[in-house]
């Protein structure tokens, strides 16, 4: 065997070693080994069965999905309990087809905040889909415009935070971002919650040193034009080092990019920055950041169940029109050594 062909074996055994990688050939390589990433932020509802398959192919292991506005506003508690058991129940379901394991964040986005007869029966009814299996975090709250309704809906869920003991994921306002992220940080103090339990989310260069100064998760949403792109994270990286930030694509049903975690590790090591950096950043951070709730573990995806998709979830498959299902005998483990899957 020639030099080159072993070289291909070898790249085509590592990544055959990846549960889904070997079922969909022509993934998306970026790194000459496959790391494990999780994204902490994804709102998989949105998006197809495509971005499963090349998240997974690109070594993403594990998803956590806030629960969110959909873009247009619901006008019935109804509409908010449907959603919030969909992304607990069926998108976990369908994440565990592509060999993901996916958790939730449970909360009142600040934009229907603003609407006060919906927050009230919203607030009500909060409680028990935070206590279910898989939520990591309450989530995602904060300001929007910054009103009156938004602030008294973020106290009131910090407070349920705190009562359940959950960590807490705080999304900052697009517009005046600065004034909204530090005011975000005193209400969290305010109401007496430890920095070590808030991931404050969509940083960038103006908010990111006081976030870090003042002991907050600094997330950071690698989203195409508006939020974050990733050579300015890369930036963020060589200047602040790794230390609690965490790095997420918030892809949703805009322009936003499922391969964001991924693809900014590998321009990170391109760049130069060191690999443990790289794992801090795209990995590990976000698993000491929400494993507080007790809810996620790395064992999860280490020893995974292997993947059938002639499971049903209350009556129905992922597959449609006679599809041959995917079905494996057992589950390939993967090894935490450098976070290489072997
Ligand atoms: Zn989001």
């Amino acid at each position: 065997m020639d030099g080159s062909s072993a070289y291909q074996n070898r790249k085509r055994s590592d990544i055959g070693k990846s549960a889904v990688a070997l079922l969909y050939s022509g993934n998306f390589r970026t790194l000459d080994t496959l790391m494990m990433f999780i994204d902490p932020h994804a709102h998989m509802i949105s998006r197809t069965t495509e971005d499963y398959q090349a998240m997974a192919a690109s070594g993403v292991v594990a998803v956590i999905e806030p629960a969110f506005w959909l873009g247009q506003p619901r006008t019935h508690v109804g509409s908010y309990i449907d959603y919030l058991s969909s992304i607990l129940g069926f998108e976990r379901f369908r994440a565990g087809q592509f060999g993901m394991r996916h958790y939730c964040t449970i909360g009142l986005n600040s934009k229907e905040a603003n609407n006060e007869e919906l927050a009230e029966a919203v607030m009500e009814i909060l409680p028990r889909f935070a206590l279910k299996e898989g939520v990591v975090a309450i989530g995602e709250i904060g300001y929007d415009e910054q009103t009156e309704l938004e602030d008294r809906y973020f106290r009131q869920q910090l407070e349920l935070a705190k009562e359940l003991e959950l960590p807490v994921m705080v999304h900052t306002p697009h517009r005046d971002k600065k004034r909204g992220t530090s005011r975000s940080m005193d209400v969290c103090i305010e109401h007496g919650i430890d920095p070590s339990m808030v991931v404050i989310d969509h940083n960038n260069e103006e908010t990111v040193k006081e976030v870090l100064d003042r002991g907050f998760w600094a997330a950071f949403s690698i989203y195409p034009s508006t939020k974050m792109g990733n050579e300015r994270m890369v930036d963020i990286l060589s200047d602040y080092g790794a230390n609690r930030i965490i790095v997420d694509s918030a892809c949703d049903w805009g322009i936003s990019e499922p391969l964001g975690v991924a693809k900014t590790a590998s321009l990170a090591l391109k760049r130069g920055i060191p690999e443990e950096n790289v794992r801090l950043a795209c990995y590990q951070n976000a698993l000491d950041a929400y494993s507080q709730s007790g809810q996620m573990k790395e064992s999860d995806w280490l020893d995974p169940a292997p993947i059938d998709q002639r499971t049903v979830y209350e009556g129905n498959s992922i597959l449609r029109g006679g599809r041959e299902p995917l079905v494996q005998e057992s589950a390939p483990s993967r090894s935490t050594d450098n976070l290489i899957i072997e």
